[in-house]
């Protein structure tokens, strides 16, 4: 879905009758970058200067400038080792949809970015991961795979210049952690997903050791709109910092969940009201997560913000994938997070304590809260384990996934923690009990 109000290009492809054929994309200016590209003899190094003045951020979660992420690559004239680009589209943070609708609708859209982002770093081949429940998306890129290589588009001397590029996919397996960049590549690698250390860094060592560069659907399908239109065209829609637009995937307690197509810095509340058609059955809002579980809840008194980087920043949180998931009056946010928690819990991978440990306890921890045999000292503890295990603490970012939500739990809604212990029981009357979810590790005990 889109909003008319704004200028849109990511999902307009998407409303049209067969838009995932070859045919329909490119009576629809598709292919029509790369065309120009071959054609006109534009260098790698301009195409990486245009997407860097553009200042496309990555959308995968972290907002890295994807044009710089592109110069790390070492100069291919000096280093000829073999390189690679790999699509991270193992989607699953809890709330995150929006690469999924791309996949779907207009594959070629994507791969069409991957080309040109090879094109750009000198690389000849991508992989694309793709999320093992995805399977309809699979099956679409898939097809549009073979479309394009039918077509001259993929393979040897692509429309008849002197590059060359091939495609591959992989289905992940169903674990979380698979969609950290370093997780991901040990398993196209045929090993348990199992993060990496970093340093040393994918660009000089990454998929078998060798150089590559992962980046996400949505921030490659950007991609060849901007060869196409410019630079500025980009940053005339966005913020200064954060230009572009943004797919939002907005669920939870609202009228009408979906992906919706915006501007970066819109506010939170447009995206609730205006494209969500608001709160579910004109209830009151009482927590929101900006982008994506791991992101942290934020009060309603904070639905203002604009859906930029900076912005959710200073409000310790983050944009992350852009995935809001909204919360009604009769949600209980103490129940929220042991259910986030409990997801956590079990996709750490277990290679470090913090994260291994860290997650269970807080899992512990929440359940007997909600439960009412929490005690006060519980609140502490929360933000105490919470700061064992993150910033920065752990191989990758999953125990931190962990702890920014339990620290904005008891930042914004200490005073729903505290009723749960002085009542001895959840104060929210929908919230399911202990029956619903029973702990899934009953042998840890934290005490304070
Ligand atoms: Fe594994 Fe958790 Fe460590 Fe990440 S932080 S490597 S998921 S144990």
């Amino acid at each position: 879905m889109t909003r008319e109000s704004h200028p849109t290009y990511l999902l307009d492809r998407t409303r049209l009758h067969d838009s995932h054929t070859l045919d329909v994309h490119r009576k629809n200016d598709g292919y029509r970058a790369l065309e120009t590209i071959l054609k006109e003899g534009h260098s790698p190094e301009q195409v990486i200067d245009l997407i860097k003045n553009s200042g496309l951020r990555g959308r995968g979660g972290a907002g890295f400038p994807t044009g710089l992420k592109w110069s790390f690559m070492p100069d291919a004239n000096k280093d000829r080792r073999a390189r690679y680009l790999v699509v991270n589209a193992d989607e699953s943070e809890p709330g995150t949809c929006k690469d999924r609708v791309l996949m779907e609708e207009d594959p070629h859209g994507l791969i069409e970015g991957i080309l040109i982002g090879c094109y750009a770093m000198r690389i000849r081949a991508a992989y694309i991961y793709v999320r093992g429940e995805y399977r309809f998306a699979y099956d679409r890129v898939a097809a549009a795979i073979e479309e394009a290589r039918r077509a001259n588009l993929l393979g040897k001397n692509i429309l008849g210049s002197t590059f060359s590029c091939e495609i591959w996919m992989h289905k992940g397996a169903g674990a979380y952690i698979c969609g950290e960049e370093t997780g991901l590549m040990e398993s196209l690698e045929g090993k348990r997903g199992h993060p990496r250390p970093k340093p040393p860094f994918p660009a000089g060592f990454g998929l078998w050791g060798q150089p590559t560069t992962v980046n996400n659907v949505e921030t490659l399908f950007n991609v060849p709109f901007i060869l196409d239109r410019g630079a500025e065209w980009y940053q005339s829609m966005g913020t200064e910092n954060s230009p572009g637009n943004i797919l939002i995937a907005i669920s939870g307690h609202v009228e009408r969940p979906g992906v919706f197509e915006v501007p970066l810095g819109i506010s939170a509340r447009e995206v609730l009201e205006d494209c969500a058609g608001g709160v579910w059955k004109g209830r009151r809002l009482k927590a929101w997560i900006p982008g994506g579980s791991s992101t942290g809840f934020l009060p309603a008194s904070e639905i203002g913000l604009a859906m930029d980087h900076e912005s959710l920043k200073n409000a310790r949180s983050m944009l992350g994938t852009g995935a809001m998931i909204i919360l009604d009056e009769t949600a209980c946010t103490v129940r929220s997070m042991e259910i986030l928690s409990r997801f956590y819990e079990h996709e750490s991978c277990g290679q470090c304590s913090q994260c291994r440990e860290g997650t269970q306890w807080l899992t512990q921890i929440l359940h007997r809260i909600e439960n009412g045999q929490g005690r006060m000292e519980d609140l502490d503890l929360l933000s105490s384990l919470a700061s064992g295990m993150a910033p920065g603490k752990t191989i990758c970012a999953l125990a931190d996934a962990a702890a920014i939500p339990t620290h904005s739990l008891v930042r914004h809604f200490r005073d729903e923690l505290e009723e749960h212990v002085r009542r001895g029981c959840c104060p929210v009357p929908s919230s399911p009990g202990p029956a619903a979810a029973p702990p899934r590790s009953p042998s840890v005990e934290v005490k304070a």
